[in-house]
C-alpha cells in the first residue's frame, strides 16, 4: 500500500471513529433529554389535573374533561387517570377506561415509591400520588401519551446526524487523500530529483525546499552524504592515476634499459652491469606493489586481522636490528623515559605484521630523511596510552605540508632527491587507526620532525 493511501485511510479511520462517538453519544444525550422533557410533562399533566380535581372541589368534571382534551390534544394526547384508596377511577379524560390498561401491580408500586415511570407499547406513563389536605386522603394519578413529536425530533436528529457522519467521512476521505498528498509532495520531489543523480555526476545537489523542516533536514543530509561519496570518488580516482603513474616510472626504466642493451652485443660484464640495474628497478616495483596492497588491506579494514598483546618495545628492537642489517649507514637508538613497574604500560593490543609495518616506516623515514641518518625512539606511557615519538634531524615538513602528509602519493617538494613513492605514511596513519591509537607530527622545515605515535595500552 502506498503511503499515501496509508495516510488517508488511517486518517479517515481516526476521524471516523471520532466522529461515530460524538454522534452516538450525543444522540443519547438528547434521547435521554427528549424522555425526561415528556416524562416532566406528564409529571406536570397529572399533578394539574390532580390540584383542579382535588382542590377545586365543585368544578365539574365534565367541563375539567372538555378543557382538557381540547387544550392539550393538540400537541399531546395526554390520557389522565385518577384512582382513590380502593384503586377505583374516580376521574378520567378519555371515555374508555379500557383504552388505557392498568395493573394493580403497577399501582401498588406507585403507592409504595409515589412515583413512577414506565413505557407501555408506544406510549409513556407517570405515574404519582396526591395528598387532599383538607380530606387526608390519598390520589392516585396515572398520566399517558405518546411523545410523538419528540420521536419526531428524535427521528429526524438520527437521519440528519447519519448524513452529516456520511458526508462527512465521505470529506474526509477526500481531503485525507488531498492532504497526504500534499505533506508527501516534497518526498516526491526528493525522489525523483535522486533519480536524476547518477554516479558520473555527483555534484547534483538535493534542493533544500524551505530549510526548516524534517524533509529539508533529509535533504541537506543526502547533499552531506553526496559531498562524502564524490570525495571518496575523487580520492579514488587520484589514487588510480598516481598509483598508475609511480608503476609506470620504474617500468619504463626498465624498458629503455633493455632497448639500450639490445641495440648492440654487450660484453659480459657489461650485460652482468645491465641485469644488476635491472633487478634494483624490479626491487623498486615490488616495494611498491607490496606497499599498495598493504594499503588496500588496511583500507578494507579486515575483520580477520588478528589482534594479539604485543610489547611495543620488541617490536621497536626487531624493526631496528632489521633496518641496521638492510642498512649499514642508520642509526637506531631506542630509549625508554621511565622503566615500566608492569608490562601492560608497554603492551598493546595489535597486529604484529602490521605494527612492525607502521614504526619500519617511520623510522625508515627518520633515518631517510636526515644526513646522519639517525633516528632516535623514545618510548613514555601514561594510565592509558603507550606513546612513541620517532625523531630525526632532518629536512622537516614544512606547516603547509602536514595535513596533506598522511595523503596517499604526497610527497614534500624537499623530498624529491630522496627515493620513494608517498605512499608509507598513508599506511601508517591507517594502521594507528585500526589500533584506536592517533599520529601527531611535529615538524618545521630544516629542523627534523617528530612523530608522535599514541596508541592505548593493556
Ligand atoms: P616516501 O617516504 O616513500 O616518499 P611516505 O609516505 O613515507 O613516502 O612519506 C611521505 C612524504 O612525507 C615523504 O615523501 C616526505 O616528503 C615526507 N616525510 C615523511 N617522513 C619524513 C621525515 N622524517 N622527514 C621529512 N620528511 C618526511
Amino acid at each position: 500500500m502506498k503511503i499515501r493511501t496509508k495516510i488517508a485511510f488511517q486518517f479517515t479511520l481516526i476521524v471516523a471513529l471520532i466522529l461515530v462517538v460524538f454522534s452516538v453519544s450525543l444522540y443519547y444525550l438528547l434521547e435521554g433529554y427528549t424522555k425526561d422533557e415528556f416524562n416532566n410533562y406528564l409529571k406536570d399533566r397529572a399533578q394539574t389535573t390532580a390540584k383542579l380535581l382535588i382542590n377545586k372541589k365543585n368544578l365539574d368534571k365534565r367541563f375539567l374533561k372538555i378543557v382538557d382534551r381540547n387544550t392539550l390534544s393538540s400537541l399531546y394526547a395526554a390520557e389522565v387517570l385518577v384512582f382513590n384508596d380502593e384503586n377505583l377511577v374516580t376521574y378520567s379524560n378519555i371515555d374508555s377506561v379500557n383504552k388505557f390498561p392498568y395493573s394493580p401491580e403497577i399501582l401498588e408500586k406507585i403507592r409504595k415509591f409515589k412515583y413512577h415511570e414506565a413505557n407501555y407499547q408506544n406510549k409513556k406513563v407517570v405515574g404519582l400520588m396526591y395528598t387532599d389536605e383538607e380530606l387526608k386522603k390519598d390520589y392516585l394519578i396515572l398520566a399517558q401519551a405518546e411523545d410523538t413529536y419528540g420521536e419526531q425530533k428524535l427521528e429526524r436528529i438520527k437521519e440528519a446526524m447519519t448524513i452529516g457522519l456520511v458526508s462527512s467521512i465521505f470529506l474526509t476521505i477526500i481531503f485525507g487523500f488531498v492532504f497526504a498528498g500534499q505533506s508527501l509532495k516534497p518526498i516526491s520531489r526528493i525522489n525523483q530529483e535522486v533519480s536524476k543523480i547518477t554516479a558520473r555526476d555527483l555534484t547534483k545537489k538535493l534542493s533544500t525546499g524551505n530549510n526548516k523542516d524534517e524533509i529539508a533536514q533529509l535533504a541537506r543530509n543526502f547533499n552531506e552524504m553526496l559531498s562524502r561519496i564524490e570525495k571518496s570518488f575523487e580520492l579514488q580516482k587520484s589514487f588510480v592515476s598516481n598509483a598508475s603513474h609511480e608503476l609506470r616510472t620504474p617500468l619504463a626504466a626498465i624498458k629503455s634499459e633493455i632497448q639500450v642493451a639490445l641495440e648492440k652485443d654487450r660484453t659480459p660484464e657489461q650485460y652482468k652491469e645491465i641485469l644488476k640495474s635491472l633487478n634494483i628497478d624490479n626491487q623498486r616495483l615490488i616495494q611498491l606493489i607490496n606497499g599498495l596492497l598493504q594499503l588496500a588491506k588496511s583500507e578494507k579494514g579486515d575483520k580477520s586481522l588478528q589482534m594479539v598483546p604485543i610489547r611495543i618495545d620488541e617490536i621497536l628492537f626487531e624493526v631496528q636490528d632489521e633496518l641496521q642489517h638492510q642498512h649499514q649507514n642508520y642509526r637506531i637508538s631506542i630509549d625508554f623515559e621511565e622503566i615500566p613497574d608492569d608490562d601492560e604500560s608497554v603492551t598493546i593490543n595489535g597486529n604484529k605484521s602490521l605494527l612492525r609495518t607502521l614504526f619500519n616506516n617511520l623510522i625508515d623515514n627518520a633515518c631517510k630523511y636526515s644526513e646522519n641518518n639517525m633516528a632516535v625512539i623514545n618510548i613514555r606511557f601514561n594510565k592509558s596510552n603507550c606513546i612513541i615519538n620517532v625523531a630525526d634531524t632532518g629536512i622537516g615538513i614544512s606547516k603547509d605540508d602536514h595535513e596533506k602528509i598522511f595523503e596517499p602519493f604526497f610527497r614534500t617538494k624537499n623530498a624529491s632527491n630522496y627515493k620513494g613513492h608517498g605512499i608509507g605514511l598513508s599506511i601508517c596513519k591507517r594502521i594507528v587507526d585500526i589500533h584506536g591509537g592517533r599520529i601527531i607530527l611535529k615538524s618545521e622545515l630544516g629542523q627534523g620532525s617528530n612523530f608522535n605515535v599514541i596508541l592505548p595500552h593493556l
